[in-house]
């Protein structure tokens, strides 16, 4: 199915219901939005004369201009290309030309940006959605009908979207999604993680760009509202706002932005029983590790209206769940196991943990995640190495380790390249941090190996100290890790800083670390005795 067409029987079904807004600000329906939607899709196909099928990219902090862009861009038959709008205007120009992109829709300020980074030869249209000429094409005359040619040739074979990668290591890799591609990770969404009824809206705090932007397909489907924060971003007064304007919202967040709006909550100290959000549905959370001791505070501080998802843009949102009354009845029942896993295989997701040969593992034992699924990208675009690399028999190899327990909860050790292998044992950082995270005084934590000439790596951990709680030093961890792991895994240095380098999507960028200790920026004030297997 075309998103189009499912945009169209949203508008049949439900014209009337809220679609889209901005902060607090009376909606527009969908018999608006579709107008505005209709005109600028064939302002695209028409006047700036873009062909079936070409590339446009999409460059902006989050507003409702990014939604109607997204739905104008499908109706036109066109594929959005959504950049995060936090990459440097080279990188930017990289995505645009690795792409081809004949379009970039974006706010001004970013646009000004990029122009130079793009050079005069680059033939790219630049269209500003926040300007006059984007304002006059979308609010004025008589509604084109929607583009015939799409409408009737529209296929779900078709890229929707070629989501770039985020790089933590590398040049990002155009990940190419077609329309049915984006209609599983929907599908999954309802079977796994929630329904979407008529009072259900979705807050977009975390880039558009991202798992955000793809949940808003979801909401589109059932007729839902997506409200964009008027900041563009994530702020914590701005949020419990309209988590008490909104009746039934639901938002998706990084596990780092999860855990500032629990300090955030914590700090008014509000009476016992005082619901600090009451219009809030469901936090999905994912996208980076959601620690035992946040997702515990988490509960703690909203009740069991959190929910987890792993996913990768290969198969965007879509791999495996925990619904948000599964995580807090575990909470309430001391479940450690399965707050640790990252749930369930979503309904349409086949995985199977696989060792180095290809071989399935032992159940319980640790190999590559890899699945099979109809929300698997057709490939890397223009890359056909790569895919053939991560496709392999139909199957998705994600670079993730992990393993399968008796319950079917997948546990996810690492990325491949975080394993640390220290004198040839393998050893999985998120144990280790996990360990040391119950440490009151350990705001945040990443383990790292770092070269080591006799052991090939030793573990390192940067830490994040919170000043206001009980000191963390590398005596007092040291101990917890005694308490709890094996003392091969101990970490042999600590080291200690105010803020973990992220990308836009809060994932610690190891690599980054890892060349800071290199470059001699981060160093270790306290080192502890190398104790090793033998
Ligand atoms: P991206 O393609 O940028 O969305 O990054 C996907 C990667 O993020 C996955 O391959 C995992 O390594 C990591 N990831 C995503 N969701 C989770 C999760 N719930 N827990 C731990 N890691 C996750």
């Amino acid at each position: 199915m075309h998103l189009s067409r499912l945009f169209q029987r949203t508008v049949r079904m439900h014209g009337a219901r809220p679609a889209l807004t901005s902060g607090t600000l009376p909606p527009i329906d969908y018999a608006e939005l579709d107008r505005r939607v209709r005109r600028l899709a064939h302002w695209l196909r028409h006047d700036r004369q873009l062909a079936h099928g070409e590339r446009v990219a999409v460059l902006m902090k989050n507003c409702t201009e990014y939604a109607e862009a997204l739905l104008a861009i499908w109706t036109a038959g066109l594929c959005a290309v959504p950049v995060n709008a936090k990459l440097h205007p080279q990188e930017v120009a990289y995505v645009l030309m690795d792409s081809g992109a004949k379009a970039c829709v974006g706010g001004s300020d970013m646009l000004a940006a990029l122009a130079p980074a793009l050079g005069p030869a680059a033939r790219v249209d630049l269209l500003d959605a926040h300007g006059p000429a984007w304002r006059t094409v979308a609010e004025n005359g008589e509604p084109p009908v929607a583009l015939l040619d799409v409408l009737e040739h529209g296929k779900a074979e078709d890229f929707a979207w070629l989501f770039y990668t985020s790089g933590t290591t590398g040049r990002p890799k155009g990940v190419m999604l077609t329309h049915a591609n984006m209609v599983m990770m929907a599908l999954n969404f309802f079977a796994d993680v929630q329904g979407v009824g008529p009072q259900d809206a979705l807050v977009h705090v975390a880039p558009m760009s991202h798992g955000g932007g793809l949940y808003g397909i979801a909401y589109m489907i059932q007729g839902g509202l997506q409200v964009v924060a008027a900041s563009g971003g994530f702020d914590e007064a701005e949020l419990l706002g309209l988590l008490h304007h909104y009746r039934k919202a639901s938002l998706f967040a990084a596990p780092t932005i999860v855990g500032r709006l629990v300090t955030h909550v914590r700090s008014l100290e509000l009476p016992e029983g005082v619901d600090p959000c009451p219009g809030l549905r469901n936090i999905i959370t994912g996208g980076a590790p959601f620690y035992v001791e946040d997702i515990k505070a988490a509960v703690h501080t909203f009740g069991p209206r959190i929910s987890q998802v792993y996913g990768q843009g290969e198969s965007p949102m879509t791999i495996s769940a925990l619904k948000a009354d599964a995580l807090g009845e575990a909470v309430r029942c001391g479940d450690e196991s399965l707050l640790a896993s990252v749930g369930y295989a979503q309904t349409t997701v086949d995985i199977a943990i696989l060792d180095e040969q290809g071989s399935r593992v032992p159940q319980g034992a640790t190999g590559e995640v890899t699945l099979r699924s109809p929300s698997v990208m057709h490939g890397y675009w223009n890359n056909p190495e790569a895919t053939a690399q991560t496709i392999r028999d139909h199957r998705l190899y994600t670079g993730d380790r992990g393993l399968l327990d008796e319950r079917g909860l997948l546990h996810l050790k690492d990325r491949s390249k975080d394993v640390i292998i220290s004198g040839g044992t393998n050893i999985y950082p998120r144990e280790v941090e996990e360990v040391l995270l119950r440490h009151p005084g350990v705001r945040e934590v990443s383990v790292i190996g770092l070269p080591d000439a006799e052991w090939g790596e030793s573990v390192a951990a940067v830490v994040v100290r919170d000043l206001d709680s009980t000191p963390a030093d590398a005596d007092a961890l040291d101990a917890l890790c005694i308490d709890n792991i094996a003392r091969f895994k101990r970490p042999k240095q600590y080291l200690f800083m105010d803020e973990l380098p992220k990308n836009a999507t809060g994932k610690v960028l190891k690599q980054e670390l890892r060349n800071l200790v290199a470059q001699g920026v981060l160093k270790s004030n306290d080192r502890k005795p190398a104790i090793h297997p033998v």
